[in-house]
């Protein structure tokens, strides 16, 4: 028999996230995030769960090959480009678009003889000073790459710092898109702005955001950038995280757990050991209080977490036993809400689920 620990990635549920987006963005295409092995829900399987996209988004020129190698025709983007000469002539053989952020992918493109065209996306920095062209010198980085024989259509791009949050102090969405405009003026090609941020508050700023094409990654897992729950905007968890009690210490006031021994029970109570630890991707850091939900009875964490288990606090749970069923995190239990306890976000968790997990799908 396996460890009992496994992650169920929920395929339907991606489905249903994806039109949740296109619900909010209608008049977009979308671009399915799925960098960082579609956040931990593994590329191939990403690729069906998002089989209605109008393209892929994802870091590795590799994994755009695997894409492609899988089956995958609809676009592929290269959100962070590529990094030499060599890697171009492989756009155009996969026909993969790379974004272009710096002036020396302009130069690589310049310098390779491209016997097919490539499409690229044009990144601007409108003030997450990340990646990009800065507003005032975009026109010029667009003029360079329209002057390229090889490269046919030029998207439009920028990327918002705090699109959860409509006010943020220092800087706003409504900001990011004033600069954009003034960058990107009326240049001719297509525009990508939002991530799930921007799609998630499309209804809010309307036009602004109505683009061609949106990036939603995180909203994609069930996961939301911040602020409000997923379930709140109708989104599904993608990943469930199980596993089993494994032992049970019966323990006194004053007897301490784990690691440290930081956590003290201040009466008698029991304690049950799970299948899964900081190897496994579980927060390290998650502090006593974190919920888990024990035979469909919520309680929480107690003691550090190691690297293979953790332990629960299985007092309030009535006819626990070894082998009695642990959820960590997914439906059920939002993984925002443990990933806020553990003072980190979904995305970590998602992204940190470990390759010696046992990936189910259901
Ligand atoms: N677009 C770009 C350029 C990104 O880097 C990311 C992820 O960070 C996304 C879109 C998707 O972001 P989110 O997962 O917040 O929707």
């Amino acid at each position: 028999m396996p460890r009992p620990l496994s992650a169920t990635i929920h395929l339907d549920s991606m489905q249903h996230n994806l039109a949740r987006a296109r619900a909010c963005a209608p008049h977009a295409r979308i671009w399915a995030v799925v960098k960082a092995n579609a956040y931990g829900h593994g590329l191939e399987r990403a690729m069906r769960g998002f089989a209605g996209a109008d393209g892929l988004a994802l870091i590795e020129l590799e994994n755009a090959v695997r894409l492609r190698e899988a089956g995958w025709s609809r676009p592929v983007l290269l959100l962070e480009g590529f990094f030499d000469p060599s890697d171009v002539p492989l756009l155009a053989e996969h026909n993969i678009n790379s974004a272009v952020h710096n002036i020396e992918q302009v130069k690589m493109l310049e310098y390779t003889q491209l016997y097919r065209p490539i499409d690229v996306h044009l990144k601007m920095n409108t003030g997450m000073n990340r990646l990009g062209f800065r507003p005032d010198e975009y026109a010029a980085a667009y003029q360079r790459l329209r002057a390229i024989p090889g490269v046919r259509n030029i998207t439009h791009m920028t990327h918002f710092a705090n699109a959860d949050e409509l006010e943020h102090p220092r800087l706003t969405i409504a900001e990011q898109v004033r600069r954009f405009q003034f960058g990107a003026g009326d240049l001719a090609g297509e525009r990508s702005l939002s991530n799930s941020g921007g799609v998630l508050h499309q209804a809010e700023l309307g036009d602004s955001l109505a683009n061609d094409w949106v990036r939603p990654g995180v909203m994609l897992y069930g996961g939301t950038p911040g602020g409000r729950s997923a379930l709140d905007y109708g989104l599904r968890p993608t990943m469930t995280l199980r596993s089993e009690i494994i032992g049970i210490q019966q323990i006194e006031a004053g007897d301490t757990v784990g690691y440290g021994s930081r956590f003290e029970a201040s009466g008698p109570m029991t304690v049950g050991v799970v299948a899964c630890g900081y190897a496994d991707g579980y927060p390290r850091h998650a502090p006593h209080g974190t919920p888990v939900v024990v035979d469909g009875v919520r309680t929480t964490l107690v003691g550090r977490v190691s690297m293979d288990m953790m332990t629960v606090d299985l007092t309030p749970i009535r006819n626990a036993r070894i082998g009695s069923k642990v959820l960590l995190w997914g439906d059920g239990l939002p993984i925002d809400e443990v990933a806020h306890s553990a003072g980190t976000i979904g995305y970590e968790l998602m992204c940190a689920l470990a390759g010696r997990v046992r990936v189910l799908e259901g």
